[in-house]
C-alpha cells in the first residue's frame, strides 16, 4: 500500500473538530450491571452495552463522514495539479485530504518513487504545500469552511 494514511487523518481530523453535541443522557437499567465488573480509572466505555456501543460506532462512523466532507475544499496544486481536498481546521492549520488519483498524480510523489523512495512516507508534496498556504491567504477555504451545513438531524 502506498498513499497516505487517509484513515488516520480522518481520526485526527474527528479528534480536532470535536464538540459535537452528543450530550443527550441515557438512562441507565437498573439491576443490569455486569456482576464484578470493576471499571474506576479506566476511560468510560461500553463495555456492558453492546446495543450503546454499536450505537455509538455507527454515530462515530457517520460523523467521521461528515467530517471528511463538510467544509473541504478543492486545492490544486500548482506544479502538478494534483487535486487534493482541504479543510481548514483553524487560522493556522489545514488538514488536507489526499485520494489515490491525486497521489498517483503529484509528480513530487512519483519522484520519490522513481528514486526508490516511499511515497506512502511523504506527507505531502511541497508544492502543493504552497499551492495550499495560497489557498489560504486568498480565502478560498473560509467560503467553504463557512458555508452553512446542511441539514443537521
Ligand atoms: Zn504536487
Amino acid at each position: 500500500m502506498d498513499g497516505p494514511d487517509v484513515d488516520g487523518l480522518a481520526r485526527s481530523m474527528a479528534l480536532l473538530a470535536g464538540g459535537h453535541d452528543d450530550g443527550h443522557a441515557h438512562p441507565q437499567h437498573p439491576g443490569d450491571g455486569a456482576p464484578g465488573a470493576r471499571s474506576w480509572g479506566k476511560a468510560p466505555d461500553y463495555h456492558d452495552d453492546p446495543a450503546r456501543a454499536a450505537a455509538a460506532q455507527a454515530a462515530t462512523a457517520a460523523d467521521r463522514q461528515r467530517y471528511l466532507t463538510a467544509g473541504l475544499a478543492p486545492v490544486d496544486c500548482r506544479h502538478c495539479h494534483a487535486q487534493v481536498s482541504v479543510k481548514k481546521l483553524g487560522p493556522e492549520y489545514t488538514a488536507v485530504q489526499w485520494n489515490s488519483a491525486a497521489a498517483a498524480r503529484c509528480a513530487h510523489f512519483a519522484e520519490v518513487r522513481a528514486a526508490g523512495g516511499d511515497s506512502g512516507r511523504e506527507r505531502s508534496c511541497p508544492r502543493l504545500a504552497d499551492s495550499i498556504k495560497h489557498a489560504v491567504a486568498e480565502g478560498c477555504l473560509e467560503a467553504f469552511s463557512s458555508a452553512p451545513s446542511p441539514g443537521d438531524g
